[in-house]
């Protein structure tokens, strides 16, 4: 009779399951799980429909977020919404500039299928020069220690659009790397 491995590290139950299909995860109180490779796949057909300019504008190498359309308010998101939160009436596409300044980060050593390889990647809040609202947005090309609330970050695209939000992420404005605002 086999009994899968025990395993008390998460990345060696990942390795495990990668080689045999199956591992037991033994945690800190000595609870043993069974853990099982299941492929599993799914067609998912989705449609963006009023949030679509925003993944349209990334393959385009264009951030878009949206401005409230009363007058007296003007509200500013960078991360776009039909209405807004402030007064309740309808917002319009605008352009975000490709620059912002981090605003907080956080620095994740396990993420979801998607982003298992990139671990430990940053996820940052950057914020614009007007606008009322934050974007939540991968932070590469930098580490940990190198980090700082008001660091100036810039947005890339990706060349080949998957049209995801992981076509877009920020990276640290270098000096003398273009301009800087
Ligand atoms: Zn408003």
């Amino acid at each position: 009779m086999t009994r899968p491995k025990v395993l008390d590290k998460f990345r060696d139950v990942q390795t495990e399951l990668a080689r045999s299909g199956s591992a037991i995860f033994r945690d800190p109180a000595g609870n043993e799980s069974l853990i099982i490779d299941f492929p599993y796949s799914i067609r998912y057909i989705h449609s963006y429909a009023e949030d679509s300019p925003f993944f349209l504008g990334l393959a385009e190498g264009r951030l878009r977020g949206s401005r409230c359309t009363n007058r007296a308010c003007g509200f500013v998101f960078a991360t776009p919404r039909s209405h807004c939160m402030v007064c309740g009436q309808p917002t319009q596409w605008i352009d975000l500039p490709k620059k912002g300044r981090l605003h907080s980060w956080t620095t994740c050593h396990f993420g979801s299928e998607a982003f298992l390889k990139e671990t430990p990647y940053n996820l940052a809040l950057v914020e614009f020069e007007g606008a009322g609202s934050l974007l939540l947005v991968r932070l590469k090309e930098c580490t940990e220690p190198e980090i700082y609330v008001g660091m100036p970050v810039e947005a890339r695209f990706e060349s080949n659009p998957r049209y995801l939000v992981t076509d877009v992420w920020f990276v640290p404005t270098r000096e003398g790397a273009g301009s800087r605002r």
